[in-house]
């Protein structure tokens, strides 16, 4: 027997959550062709795992790469966690289809790209031929496909226009695209009502695509969002996905029980198709003016920058926001990225400090900074128990998703200040199993393979089987560790020490090989 690659003496978990086997793995091309004594067979690379464990690739559900996969191929923050594929276009923004007045994110629209694209085959072809060193998986984001039809006014969608967006999302799923992703806290999903994302959720079924969401709320409303999400895979059909579940602020810490229970109902009693992500994180990521009142976010960047900058409507929100909040809630919250060179300073610092250093209270800060950044601020905001963390993730059906973006400690995605989850993430839950602290490692390998491949329809990968693509990662247990933190984001974790994708081996000792063998994951 002869293969092109021959990974032996490896501890080897399959991903279903069986125990693990001591067999050689042998690769042809891109797939597994043989799990067996090897020991006779040649190839003309082999390489020995001795002391290693070998298991599928680790999938990210949830990120948001859509761009930076263009920007930054080498992926060197995802594949040294061992992740070999993504799924983009999460959270209601997705890099295509572009159409109308739909602009790209500010952190995307800010970086040159090796080719332009406005559709889904576009965007698509782009990817095949730039060949990230991950698989990229596609979601149609609806506040992009709001965007390109409705624009950013708060209004519902006429007929003709709601056409408009079925159709598109038909086009892109026929395209590629995996499904469709909302993002219902963010502009213009808001102004979306029920009818209108069921009826995508309608078009989506029919190609038997995912639903993905970020939710209407993650805290006061929890419990009403998740009878929202579920509803809407009961009336079309389409499997759902919870994104970064969690119970967001202390007063809603309590609702885990009534929130696990609707999901557990909603998979057991009627049989549908629900399930969750979740990051290894107690702190949330987004732009810092979520802050501002609900109705100072309607009508888009320029009216709500208009508003932040006239004294008496910024007075009124002053007065709402400060009124909304417990007085400790402001030392919860700390600045992320910035844009400004005055604002540069305050990158990682918590709001409390940069109050201090401007004189002022901390809500003013955030006006200082959003204003001076014109809205292109993040914010960090610590609002989560890290109890119900570990109990999220322990639901079976629940899998790992980071929500956070490729970047690499040098080039052009080293200067903003991440999340520290978009380096972490899967190294960080992986300690904490191996440390015993949550579920046993067969079964934390097939949420983040198998678990992950049957949710977002990967039917060849998440599986160390004959047949299967051949995406595996070797890992040494004593040196897997996440270092990214919160003040110093840009470091590797480190651990993993091999792993190959689409059968090309892309990180070896730890190191990557500067091989990218990426592929765009179609839904056909
Ligand atoms: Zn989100």
């Amino acid at each position: 027997m002869s293969f092109d690659l021959i990974l032996q003496n490896a501890d080897v978990h399959d991903g279903l959550g069986n125990p693990p086997r001591r067999v050689d793995v042998g690769i042809v091309k891109d797939r597994i062709e043989a799990l067996d004594d090897l020991s006779r067979a040649t190839a003309p690379k082999v390489i020995d795992l001795t002391g290693h464990t070998l298991c599928p690739g680790f999938i990210d559900v949830h990120s948001h790469s859509d761009v930076y996969a263009l920007v930054e191929p080498s992926a060197a923050s995802k594949i040294t966690q061992g992740v070999t594929t993504e799924v983009v276009g999460n959270c209601g923004a997705s890099a295509a289809p572009l159409h109308g007045a739909y602009r790209l994110p500010a952190d995307w629209g800010m970086h040159t790209c090796p080719g332009t694209w406005s559709t889904v085959a576009g965007y698509r072809a782009l990817i095949d031929q730039v060949q990230p060193a991950v698989n990229i998986a596609l979601l149609v984001g609806h506040n992009t496909l709001r965007a390109g039809v409705v624009g950013y006014e708060g209004r519902s969608a006429t007929a003709a226009e709601m056409q408009q967006m079925k159709d598109r999302l038909h086009a892109s799923l026929d395209e590629g695209a995996i499904g469709f992703s909302t993002g219902l806290i963010y502009i213009p999903g808001t102004f979306a009502p029920r009818t209108e994302v069921e009826e995508l959720c309608r078009v989506l079924a029919a190609h038997d695509g995912i639903y993905t969401s970020h939710m209407r709320s993650e805290g006061a409303q929890l419990l009403e969002a998740i009878d929202e999400t579920i509803g809407y895979g009961r009336v079309s059909g389409a499997r759902v996905q919870i994104s970064h579940l969690k119970t967001s602020g202390r007063e809603n810490w309590h609702k885990i029980d009534a929130a696990l229970d609707r999901i557990r109902d909603a998979r057991d009693r009627e049989g549908l198709e629900v399930a969750a992500d979740r990051y290894p994180y107690v702190a949330a990521c987004t732009d810092l003016d979520i802050l501002l009142p609900d109705w100072a976010l309607d009508d888009g960047h320029a009216a709500i920058l208009a508003r932040v900058r006239d004294a008496d409507t910024r007075a009124r929100m002053r007065a709402e926001m400060l009124a909304a909040r417990e007085a400790d809630y402001w030392a919860s919250v700390t600045v992320g990225s910035t844009h400004h060179a005055d604002t540069q300073r305050f990158k990682g610092m918590p709001l409390k400090q940069v109050a201090e250093q401007l004189g002022v209270e901390p809500v003013d800060a955030v006006f200082y900074v959003i204003e001076k950044d014109e809205l292109k601020t993040t914010g960090i905001f610590f609002g989560m128990s890290e109890d119900n963390m570990w109990r999220i993730l322990a639901e079976p059906y629940v899998m790992l998703g980071s929500d956070g973006s490729i970047h690499a400690p040098t080039g052009p995605l080293s200067h903003d200040h991440p999340h520290p989850r978009a380096y972490g993430s899967f190294p960080r839950y992986l300690r904490a199993v191996l440390d015993g602290k949550t579920v046993t490692l067969p079964e934390a390998i097939r949420k983040m393979t198998s678990l992950a491949a049957s949710q977002f329809g990967f039917a060849d990968r998440g599986v160390l089987a004959r047949g299967y693509r051949a995406d595996c990662i070797a890992f040494r247990r004593d040196r897997v560790q996440d270092h990214s933190d919160f003040v110093r984001p840009h470091q590797l974790s480190t651990g993993i020490e091999l792993a190959v994708v689409n059968g090309v081996v892309t990180l070896r000792d730890g190191q990557p090989t500067g091989a990218r063998a990426g592929h765009f994951i179609a839904n056909h």
